[in-house]
C-alpha cells in the first residue's frame, strides 16, 4: 500500500509554521507498513489543491490531507476534494447538532458573546457519501472519502486536533486497510561507524525488497531496522530470519541486540547479572553520566556497588588512590591515570568489574598533544585491565555521550 501526504496551508509555504503534522504522519505510516513516496505542501488555493490531489490519487492508494477544514474563507480543502471526486457537499445532521451544542456550551461557560456565525455551519457540510470522523477537540470533523479501492482522508490542521483524531480513528482504519502482517527486528550495532556499517552491507541494502533494511544513525551507535511484510506472522518470520542471520554473520559481536526496546545499558546489566559480577565506576569528564545511564536499568542495584565522580586531581588521589606522580608525569588524561582510576574504583568498592573514564570534553583545555576529544577508557574484569584511547569529534555534550557509550561497549565486549 502506498500513502501520500498533502499539507495544506500558505503559512507552511511561507515558513511561518513548521510542518510537524507531516513529520508525525510519516512516522505513523511507516509504522503501519505503508510506503510513502511523496509529500506535498500546497497553499490555500483551490485550483492548485485540486491539481495536486488529482496527481496524488493517480499514483497512491491513500492520500492524507491536513489543514484547511476550518470555518473561514481560506479553508477550502473539503470543497476541493468534493470537486475532484465530482460530489456534492451536503448537510450532515449529527455534525450540525454537535456544532450547535459546542457553542451553547462555550457561551454558557465563558460569558462571551461569541455565537455561532454563518461560516461555522460550513463545517457541518460533508462530501456526500464520506465517512465523518468525530473531532473531540474542536469543531471541524475529519472525513474519509472512498472510491475505487482508494481513500482520501481529510484531517484538521491544528496538531492538538489532528493527533488524537489520527490515533483514535485513522490509525485503526489504515491498519485494517493494510492486509499484510509486518514484522521487524532492530539490529543495534556499537563500535562501528555509520558509513563503515552501511558499506559493509551495501549489497544487502541495494538488493533489498522484502525484508527492507533501513539504517538509523544514533550517537555512537548504528541501528538497522529489518522489516518483512507477509500474509502471516510465520511467513514474515521466515523472511526475516535469514537476513538477520546474515547481519550477524557480517557484524558478529558488534551487534548487541535485535530487540527494539533493549538498550546498551540493559545488555551490560544483563551480562553482569548472568555472571554474578558487581561493578564500580570512576568518572572524570563524564561526571556521572555513565552511572546515570546504568541506573536507568531497573534491577541495577544488585550489580552496581559504587560510582565515583572524580573530576579533580585531588579527588582522583583521595578516592581512587591515583598516584600524584602518575598525574604529574603523564597527566590526568592518560592511559596510566585511567588504569589507576579503574583499579582504585574496583579495590575501594571490592567490585568484580570496573569502568573509568578520563578525557578532554572541551571546548577548552585541548593542546596539540592532547586535543579536545581525547578520551581514555579503562575496563577491569577478572583483575585484568584494558585501556583504550579514543579520539572523538563534536561538542562537549557529544564527546561525553559517546564516552559513555564506548565505556559500556568496552565492558560488554570484555564480558562476552
Ligand atoms: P482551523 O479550524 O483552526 O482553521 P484548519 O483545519 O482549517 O483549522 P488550518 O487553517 O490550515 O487548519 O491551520 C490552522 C492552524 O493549525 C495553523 O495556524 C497551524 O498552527 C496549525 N497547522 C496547520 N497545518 C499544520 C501542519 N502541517 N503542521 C503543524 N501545524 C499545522
Ligand atoms: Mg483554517
Amino acid at each position: 500500500m502506498t500513502v501520500e501526504l498533502i499539507s495544506v496551508g500558505t503559512e507552511l509555504l511561507l515558513g511561518n509554521i513548521v510542518n510537524t503534522n507531516a513529520n508525525y504522519l510519516s512516522q505513523k505510516c511507516a509504522e503501519l507498513g505503508y510506503s510513502l513516496y511523496y509529500q506535498i505542501t500546497v497553499g490555500d488555493n483551490e485550483g492548485r489543491l485540486c491539481e495536486v490531489l488529482k496527481s496524488a490519487l493517480e499514483r497512491s492508494d491513500v492520500v492524507i490531507l491536513t489543514g484547511g477544514l476550518g470555518p473561514t474563507q481560506d479553508d477550502m480543502t473539503k470543497e476541493a476534494v468534493a470537486k475532484v471526486y465530482n460530489r456534492e457537499l451536503v448537510m450532515d445532521e449529527p455534525s450540525r447538532e454537535r456544532i450547535a451544542s459546542y457553542f451553547t456550551f462555550r457561551n454558557k461557560n465563558n460569558n462571551s458573546d461569541s455565537g455561532v456565525t454563518n461560516n461555522n455551519w460550513k463545517q457541518a457540510l460533508k462530501i456526500s457519501d464520506a465517512i465523518v470522523v468525530e473531532n473531540d477537540n474542536g469543531t471541524a470533523p475529519g472525513y474519509i472519502v472512498e472510491a475505487e479501492g482508494k481513500a482520501t482522508i481529510l484531517l484538521p490542521g491544528p496538531p492538538n486536533e489532528m493527533l488524537p483524531m489520527f490515533e483514535n480513528h485513522i490509525y485503526p482504519y489504515l491498519k485494517k486497510k493494510q492486509n499484510k502482517v509486518f514484522l521487524s527486528n532492530m539490529v543495534k550495532i556499537c563500535g562501528i561507524g555509520e558509513s563503515k556499517a552501511e558499506t559493509d552491507i551495501l549489497d544487502l541494502i541495494e538488493g533489498q525488497t522484502n525484508p527492507t533494511i533501513a539504517p538509523y544513525a544514533k550517537s555512537g551507535e548504528v541501528h538497522f531496522r529489518v522489516t518483512a511484510a507477509a500474509d502471516s506472522n510465520k511467513e514474515a518470520e521466515e523472511l526475516l530470519r535469514p537476513v538477520v542471520e546474515e547481519l550477524f554473520h557480517r557484524f558478529n559481536e558488534n551487534i548487541y541486540t535485535t530487540d527494539e526496546q533493549e538498550t546498551l545499558e540493559d545488555v551490560v546489566v544483563k551480562l553482569l547479572h548472568q555472571k554474578n559480577y558487581t561493578l564500580a565506576t570512576a568518572e572524570s569528564c563524564t561526571g556521572g553520566l555513565l552511572t546515570g545511564r546504568l541506573v536507568n536499568v531497573s534491577g541495577v542495584s544488585d550489580v552496581i556497588k559504587e560510582g565515583f565522580i572524580t573530576y579533580s586531581n585531588e579527588a582522583k588521589i583521595k578516592y581512587l588512590g591515583v598516584q600524584p606522580t602518575t598525574l604529574e608525569t603523564y597527566g590526568a588524561v592518560s592511559s596510566q591515570t585511567a588504569e589507576e582510576m579503574v583499579r582504585g574504583a574496583a579495590k575501594t568498592s571490592s567490585s568484580d568489574t570496573a569502568l573509568a573514564i578520563t578525557g578532554i570534553a572541551g571546548p577548552d583545555g585541548g593542546t596539540e598533544d592532547k586535543p579536545v576529544g581525547l578520551v581514555y577508557i579503562a575496563c577491569l574484569t577478572n583483575d585484568k585491565v584494558t585501556v583504550k584511547e579514543y579520539r572523538m569529534k563534536g561538542n562537549r555534550q557529544k564527546i561525553r555521550d559517546q564516552s559513555v557509550i564506548y565505556a559500556l561497549d568496552l565492558l560488554r565486549r570484555n564480558l562476552l
